[in-house]
């Protein structure tokens, strides 16, 4: 096996359980086809672990946890095994969960999303995407009822490691759509033209949270996608619920599922949401919760100013939409904007605007997607939930 020499003193952060290798952390690049597997070797001869090696990649070896000997299917039957496992314990009885989180289930640059018996996978490194065919062929193992498998692989951080975009079943007969059931609510999960694999699974506890909050109230569903938290506010008796996105598709997605559910309480339209919010300040509506759930604001550390005025902007806004007792649910999806950062944000919002938040609850992505400690990265989702408190 290629075996890779770490720059004296790199180990440090590795040993501690982060799972990738930077380009600048190892001594030699050597050439090799895009996600050979290696191993990872300090100058003393200590083993650090096996990886997907990429020369092209600033991630030049996502290590796979341990030393392993070699990847082939009963690698990925053993690895899906241990994650659907984990999530039967964590969230029994989903029809649609996430299978595997990248980093968190020692798979990095693997995402797979499961609804019903149709598997959505994302490989955003090349090591993933050579193995494509085990890994199709492990799913088909540990789930013998599955009727498809799609691949999503339309990210750009592909392009970083040197791969095409492509996306389209890759086994089996692809239905137009899937039914799974969240929360009680039917939800049609459009895999072709849906956003991400689909749906958005990770707000899943989240949207509890805001249906519990919501009976007898008027309810702001801002960036809703297909209704997520518009939906279980309905569900849950909200007097009304409006979701506002930008997507067509969503917001027609959004519509059916209301209708579905038989839920007429429940409305939805096309909007830009930082116009939308704006024309309701003007017109001087009040509403009783407003959710904020907007799309990731920053990929890179340069974009993160730009993120923080676009959460101020919104936080600050949805405040003037709330009276007293009002609910303001604010989460972030940007991985490099931290829960701090956040709660800075409303602190300063709040106090120019001379209200007075106070915070009721904090979430997080929902336990399919676990953090991995040693990987800051694999946590991303903040989810606070504020009421105004005073006159
Ligand atoms: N709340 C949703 C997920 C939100 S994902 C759920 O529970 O499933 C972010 C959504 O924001 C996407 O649906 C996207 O179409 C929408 N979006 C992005 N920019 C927007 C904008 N400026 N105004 C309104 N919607 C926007």
């Amino acid at each position: 096996m290629l075996e890779l020499l770490l720059r004296p003193r790199e180990e440090r952060r590795l040993l501690e359980g982060h799972l990738w290798v930077f380009r600048d952390e190892l001594s030699k690049i050597p050439d090799a086809e895009p996600g050979t597997l290696a191993r990872v070797v300090t100058r003393d001869g200590y083993v650090v672990g096996t990886g997907f090696y990429n020369p092209l990649s600033k991630i030049a070896v996502r290590l796979l946890g341990g030393d392993v000997e070699r990847v082939d299917t009963a690698f990925f039957v053993e690895r899906f095994t241990a994650a659907l496992t984990l999530r039967a314990r964590v969230l029994p009885g989903e029809s649609a969960f996430r299978l595997i989180h990248g980093e968190s289930d020692l798979l990095s640059g693997l995402i797979i999303d499961l609804y019903a018996d149709v598997a959505v996978v994302q490989m955003l490194a090349a090591g993933m995407d050579r193995h494509r065919d085990d890994i199709v062929n492990a799913l088909r193992t540990v789930f013998p009822n599955l009727k498809a498998i799609v691949e999503k692989n339309t990210m750009q951080t592909r392009k970083k490691e040197g791969l095409e975009l492509r996306e389209g079943g890759i086994w089996g007969d692809v239905p137009e759509f899937v039914d799974i059931i969240e929360n009680g609510i039917k939800i049609r999960v459009d895999i072709t033209t849906g956003q991400k694999t689909g749906y958005f699974l990770d707000q899943k506890v989240n949207r509890r949270v805001v249906g519990a909050l919501s009976p007898g109230k008027r309810v702001l569903d801002c960036f809703c996608n297909v209704g997520g938290f518009a939906l279980n506010a309905a569900q849950q008796g909200a007097a009304e619920a409006i979701g506002i996105d930008s997507s067509q598709a969503a917001v027609d997605a959004a519509m059916a599922n209301a209708e579905r559910n038989e839920l007429t309480n429940a409305r939805f339209v096309k909007a830009n949401v930082f116009d939308d919010l704006r024309q309701r300040v003007d017109a001087g509506e009040t509403w009783d919760i407003v959710v904020l759930d907007p799309p990731s604001f920053a990929k890179s550390r340069t974009a993160i100013k730009g993120a923080i005025a676009g959460y101020s902007e919104l936080n600050r806004t949805a405040m003037k939409l709330l009276a007293p007792g009002g609910i303001l649910v604010s989460s972030s999806c940007t991985q490099l904007v931290s829960e701090s950062m956040l709660l800075d944000i409303l602190y300063r919002e709040a106090a120019r605007l001379k209200r007075r938040l106070r915070l009721l609850h904090r979430g997080e992505q929902a336990p399919d997607h676990p953090i991995l400690l040693a990987m800051p990265e694999t946590q991303y989702l903040k989810f606070l939930v504020f009421d105004i408190v005073g006159t």
